[in-house]
């Protein structure tokens, strides 16, 4: 097992992390901007280092500055936490080239999922569904238009390089396509530096399922069931459900089967989530990310199974703590996350939190950095918290959220509290009953 382990992250996937190293008895090293001196995982570590100004590319994305923290303080791993550096193949190379251990699968499978048109061609290859489309990136129109025929329209271009939903262009038919493509390639030239697109089946009204899965890096995989991601707005997740209130247990088990051993044949190592999108009963592979989710907790909810300790004993040589008949579905949990942003416009909404309380009691899990008194720093992302709760059952469940967001009390800032509120008491929400688009056509009809 690590003697210390260096956070590579801040806020509440930070103290997350920093959670489960003490409770493993493992010393934590924290790193942190300026802009973080104060945060809540650098007060709790047991050493931290301050490793830039508050631009993320000069503190959180420096790979020298992190790695010369490892040397100083003696770290013999980092775990990336999400977003930052957790899927930065090169990072993961240079650690393993130091003997530092890279918490997370190895630079090669990285770089395999982190090019789209890769990752679809190993999910096929692996036997997992994938949207129909385009063997690889296309070249011209005329092969554009070509393919699009053969899977019909409406069709979507999406670029190889892509993430956070930038460089999708939808044509619902042929007339559209030569503006859709050339839109596409532009974007994504803009922002990857790299134009290459592919060409898909559009899918009018699906979910976002996702299946978390584990490797042990030696041919061993599980599933730990599946999340429903589908509230989303502009890409982003909203709010997250385990179990999926669309799928039932012979779906479950199948989808997971053919995930779990996709990861053992892969050789993959560590966490993982392979997302789909989910229409009338099919599933279509569309990424894997390779690393813990923000969502990660209503897995845990329901499988009672701690992520994060399993990663840190799967990069260590441990091996996996449970088998795939170990992990058992228990009850429903619903994850909402809390952003300091105007609940209808989303506009960020940094400032000082003058005074914070969380809710309690059965079933309810807070993760959060902030506290009262804390200023949020304008440089970051805008997540201040993550409320989970589980219930026996969906029903249950919704009843104790309800009351959970009564009593959550966040002053100062304005935050999304508000928006699952109202999302609470919604009918479509009640009965689970909702699409990734649902989420946008209902803030559309609020206005
Ligand atoms: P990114 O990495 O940019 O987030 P994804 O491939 O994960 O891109 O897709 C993001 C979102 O775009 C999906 O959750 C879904 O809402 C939408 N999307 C992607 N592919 C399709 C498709 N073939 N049909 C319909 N919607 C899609």
């Amino acid at each position: 097992m690590f003697q210390k382990i260096l956070i590579a992250n801040r806020g509440e996937i930070a103290l997350r992390v920093l959670r489960a190293c003490k409770e493993l008895g493992i010393q934590t090293v924290v790193v942190h901007s300026t802009a973080d001196s104060d945060a809540m995982h650098v007060r709790l570590a047991d050493e931290s280092v301050c490793i830039g100004p508050p631009p993320s590319r000069e503190s959180y994305l420096n790979i020298h500055q992190i790695v010369a923290a490892c040397e100083i303080t003696g770290a013999d791993a980092v775990h990336p936490g999400y977003g930052f550096l957790s899927e930065n193949a090169k990072f993961a190379d240079i650690l393993a080239a130091h003997n530092i251990t890279f918490i997370g699968p190895s630079g090669d499978h990285i770089r395999v999922m982190g090019d789209k048109i890769e990752a679809k061609r190993t999910a096929k290859r692996l036997g997992i569904p994938v949207v129909p489309g385009s063997d690889g990136a296309i070249s011209d129109e005329k092969e554009a238009k070509r393919v699009a025929a053969e899977i019909g329209y409406p069709v979507i271009i999406k670029a190889s390089a892509g993430g956070g939903g930038r460089g999708m262009k939808v044509a619902r038919t042929e007339a559209d396509l030569e503006v859709a493509l050339q839109t596409a390639k532009s974007e994504a030239g803009a922002a990857f530096g790299d134009d290459a697109v592919y060409i898909e089946k559009y899918l009018e009204k699906p979910r976002h399922i996702e299946l978390q899965v584990f490797g042990d890096g030696a041919g061993r995989g599980v599933h730990f069931g599946e999340r429903d991601c589908s509230l989303q707005r502009r890409h982003q997740k909203v709010w997250e459900e385990a179990n999926s209130p669309a799928l039932n247990a012979e779906e479950r088990a199948r989808i997971g089967g053919i995930c779990a051993k996709a990861i053992a044949d892969l050789g993959y190592s560590g966490a993982g989530t392979i997302e789909f999108l989910y229409e009338n009963g099919e599933f279509y592979f569309i990424e894997m990310n390779t690393r813990l989710q923000v969502e990660h907790p209503v897995t845990e909810a329901i499988t009672g199974i701690d992520l994060v300790h399993e990663q840190i004993r799967v990069a260590s040589g441990g091996g996996l703590s449970v088998r795939q008949e170990d992990i058992k579905f228990n009850g429903h949990a619903i994850e909402c996350r809390i952003n300091a942003e105007d609940p209808r416009t989303f506009t960020p909404s940094p400032g000082t939190i003058t005074h914070f309380h969380t809710p309690g009691g059965l079933g309810i899990r807070v993760d959060s950095g902030v506290y009262s008194g804390y200023r949020i720093p304008p440089y970051y992302d805008s997540l201040i918290g993550k409320l989970i709760v589980h219930g026996r059952n969906r029903v249950e469940c919704m009843m104790r959220l309800r009351r959970a967001l009564d009593e959550f009390v966040v002053d100062g800032i304005k935050t999304t509290l508000p928006l699952f509120r109202d999302l609470v008491g919604n009918p479509d929400i009640a009965n689970g009953d909702y699409d990734i688009h649902w989420l946008e056509e209902y803030l559309a009809k609020e206005d």
